[in-house]
């Protein structure tokens, strides 16, 4: 075991235990052994000091794609690891739809076996759990075997990249998941009425000359499985939230005591369809990016809760891929080692959100309600931790990411927030240099 930690002189943001004050934080043993002012440590204790420095529960992201095995070119379970780390996160859920995709225990078997592998060697960076496939092959048809997926370390089962299209299958999926304990993710999205789309249908579409999908391709499946989940008391985890009528659903469902929760993207916070002018393929991702009354009520939805929390939907593509005509180019950006400063200049910047209500919705609250072990600082806990300088201002430089692709929407934006150290059971994982 690794020696004793002690963070000292830092402010302590840990909405979990609504501390959010000056202490000292002691890790021993890879877990969280006290958090209080002036604590002396052990003789044989690693010293850090953290003064004006805000030290927080690990970020954890329920939504990333790490592309291995079959994507290697774009990010490796090790690379989006590492990135994630860098991005102050300590938990990420890597989706199934690699290729082959994680339908079988083998295959979720290897994605958590691999992030274990690179972390005895030093390589590592955040933890990476595994979420299987809904359906076998994620053809939408037959559900796969859920209790081998969770016994292989699945900790949910999606389709995600696709929608699950079956009311049935997602029925069948919504009861036979409360077995086991863990949540349905869905991927929002009719195909039929998206048919072929690649951006938001609306005036810019039209401006541009370019195929739209209608936000009724997200909102109807939304209504549909808010009702399914109403009806099976499964716990629906609806994905990348994009427009206000997919909002209203979620919160009437919730209202009538359906276990529905949701996220939101950095990327559908800030941004909007205007952002895809010049055929601009960074700007490319499913769901699209929506109007500015979607972008105002996903915002204000997720500073009031009904929005429960943040996810990036890292998906990492080869810059040759998205240097193709727009309508060619693959959907997706990346999302992890921007995630933090965006939020945190977009939300608490602006004076919209304090920075522990923005911990919260980075970390306590996926871990709460996913069933995470972390997302707070209680003595006991895993010590995922994660070191912020909310004054730090800098500028978004994809060349400098250390995941392997560049498919950001944000290279160049001025931001302040940054993660100055992330820490995994007890471990730096990350380190800034700046
Ligand atoms: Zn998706």
């Amino acid at each position: 075991m690794s020696r004793p930690l002690l963070l000292e002189g830092g402010h302590v943001v840990d909405p979990s235990t609504t501390r959010d004050g000056s202490a000292d934080v002691l890790v021993v043993d890879g877990r969280i052994e006290a958090v209080e002012s002036d604590l002396v440590g052990p003789d044989d204790a690693d010293r850090l000091s953290v003064e004006g420095l805000v030290v927080a529960p690990g970020l954890i992201d329920v939504h990333v794609h790490l592309r291995e095995p079959g994507g290697e070119h774009k990010e490796t379970i090790r690379t989006g690891a590492q990135a994630a780390a860098a991005g102050g996160f300590t938990t990420v859920w890597a989706m199934p739809n690699t290729d082959p995709p994680l339908d079988d225990p083998a295959a979720v078997g290897f994605v958590r076996q691999e992030a274990r592998r690179w972390a005895r060697r030093g390589e590592g960076g955040a933890r990476v759990s595994p979420v299987g496939a809904a359906s076998k092959g994620l053809a939408g048809e037959q559900m796969t075997e859920i209790g081998g997926l969770v016994d292989a370390g699945a900790v949910a089962v999606t389709d995600d990249g696709r929608p699950i299209s079956d009311p049935a299958l997602m029925r069948r999926l919504l009861e036979y998941t409360q077995t086991f304990g863990i949540p349905v993710l869905q991927h929002a999205e009719d195909m039929r009425l998206t048919a072929g789309g690649v951006m938001n249908e609306g005036s810019v579409a039209t401006e541009l000359g370019l195929r739209g999908i209608p936000s009724a391709s997200e909102a109807a499946v939304v209504a549909r499985d808010v009702l399914l989940a109403e009806l099976t008391g499964g716990h629906l985890h609806i994905q990348h939230l994009s427009t206000c009528e997919s909002v209203d659903l979620v919160a009437a469902a919730r209202a009538r005591g359906a276990r529905v929760t949701t996220e939101l993207t950095p990327h559908h916070l800030v941004l909007t369809e205007t952002a895809v002018r010049d055929y601009r393929t960074e700007a490319k991702m499913n769901p699209p990016l929506r109007t500015e009354i979607d972008r105002t009520a996903l915002r204000t939805a997720l500073i009031d809760g009904v929005i429960d929390m943040i996810a990036t939907d890292h998906a990492p593509h080869h810059y040759e891929e998205k240097e193709r005509e727009f309508d060619d180019a693959p959907f997706g950006v990346v999302g992890l080692e921007t995630a933090f400063a965006i939020c945190h200049q977009d939300l608490v910047v602006s004076g919209d959100m304090t920075l522990p209500a923005l911990v919260d919705r980075m970390s306590c609250i996926p871990a709460r309600t996913m069933g995470i072990d972390g997302g707070t600082l209680r003595p006991g806990s895993p010590a995922d931790i994660v070191v912020l300088d909310p004054d730090a201002r800098w500028t978004i430089d994809p060349e400098r990411f250390l995941s392997k692709s560049r498919n950001t929407p944000f290279a160049g934006f001025e931001v302040t927030g940054r993660v100055k150290r992330t820490i995994v059971a007890g471990e730096t994982r990350y380190e800034d240099s700046a």
